[in-house]
């Protein structure tokens, strides 16, 4: 199956005897015994299986775990781990994950944050107790490309766990588990969800371990699981992710070609742009390259947020992934502690024309 059946197909789970085309919403917590039968939906639920079926096969996993949250997900991957862990993470990631390994897991595991294009950076960075490379390509905020590949060999000459959160790239465009990796994050909040309405997480393996057991240990009685309806209404979306992704891939190339010719822009952040430094390496890994992208305004960040109050059809609101187009600007958000650009806005180019969002920044840049 080619990933747009795999969407549409993939995600219903029919048990009534009406044969209804659409999977019902099943809300019942609770499930009567007899062989075989579901327990409780903290441990699963009908409308949780068929959207893990479709996660599962959207990134050609063995088994997927559905969360309540992305950073639910990402929490479990960590809870999983043995106390006294090292991990390796990007030097540019998404803050909330960023915030988890230096705040939370303070006590508990150490971290490391390298820059993941240096090759030779996260191999000086590998210790004794080291038991996971986390990457995120592209990165959020500055699409930063880690090369998947090279990752992966790396982990493997050390015994180590590679776990890739997708989120930017979505399964459309990217599927590290076919290159190697041992697990997918995603924020199902983001494209998979694709409207701004379910907040949602998974993580896809690529075999059933050991260390997947503990995951599914961490989601059952850790208890961070959504809801059946969240569940239904995500399994819903993803029948469109394909076409969706065509359209964030095309808007976000066009609109990105464009800021790169204006005189007061003075860089875009695009894997999909020849002019990125790892261009080539996005290319021989991603089959597109998505609706996110970054850029820095020439005169500072007063004239940046000038021109999101300017916007007509960019929304000023955290998050990305959703029809409509939203803008931020990145430290304003991320707070004190950030090290992105003060001047950097990050875009989630929408499915809006693309030639109005193109005239939206053209005005917006008058001044
Ligand atoms: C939003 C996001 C997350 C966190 O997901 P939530 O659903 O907000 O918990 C993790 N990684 C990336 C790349 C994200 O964009």
């Amino acid at each position: 199956m080619k990933i747009e059946t795999i969407a549409i197909h993939a995600g219903t789970i029919i048990t009534d005897s009406n044969r209804p085309v659409i999977q019902p919403v099943t809300l019942s917590t609770t499930f009567e015994h007899h062989e075989g039968s579901l327990i409780y939906t903290r441990a699963n639920n009908p409308n949780r299986m068929a959207l893990e079926h479709v996660l599962t096969q959207l990134e050609y996993g063995a088994d997927a775990a559905a969360f309540s949250s992305g950073n639910a997900a990402s929490m479990a991957v960590y809870q999983a781990l043995p106390a006294g862990s090292h991990i390796i993470a990007p030097d540019d990631m998404y803050h909330g994950i960023r915030k988890q390994l230096l705040e939370i897991f303070k006590g508990t595991h150490e971290t490391s944050f390298v820059d993941m294009a240096d090759l030779g950076a996260v191999k000086a960075a590998v210790k004794e107790n080291t038991k996971l490379i986390w990457v995120e390509t592209p990165s959020n905020p500055l699409l930063k490309i880690s090369d998947i590949r090279s990752l992966i060999k790396i982990a493997k000459t050390y015994g180590l766990l590679l776990v890739c959160d997708n989120t930017f790239a979505t399964p459309m465009f990217q599927n590290p588990l076919n290159l190697g990796a041992d697990l997918v994050m995603h924020s199902t909040t983001k494209f998979l969800g694709g409207h701004s309405d379910i907040l949602g997480g998974a993580l896809v393996t690529r075999e059933k371990s050991e260390f997947w057991e503990k995951i599914r240990l961490v989601q059952h009685v850790g208890g961070a699981v959504p809801s059946p309806f969240d569940c239904y209404l995500l399994a819903r979306s993803i029948k469109t992710l394909p076409y969706r992704m065509k359209g964030h891939h095309e808007n976000a190339m066009k609109l990105a070609a464009f800021l790169t010719s204006h005189p007061r822009v003075e860089e875009v952040f695009y894997p999909g742009l020849i002019s990125h430094p790892n261009h080539e390496i996005a290319s021989s890994q991603m089959r597109g390259f998505s609706g996110v992208l970054s850029l820095t305004i020439k005169d500072g960040p007063e004239k940046a947020d000038e021109v999101i109050s300017k916007l007509k059809y960019f929304t000023n609101a955290t998050s990305l992934g959703g029809v409509e187009s939203l803008i931020e600007r990145r430290a304003a958000v991320e707070g004190p502690d950030s090290k992105t650009p003060a001047n950097l806005l990050r875009v989630s180019v929408g499915l809006e024309n693309p030639e109005d969002l193109i005239e939206d920044f053209k005005e917006a840049l008058e001044y």
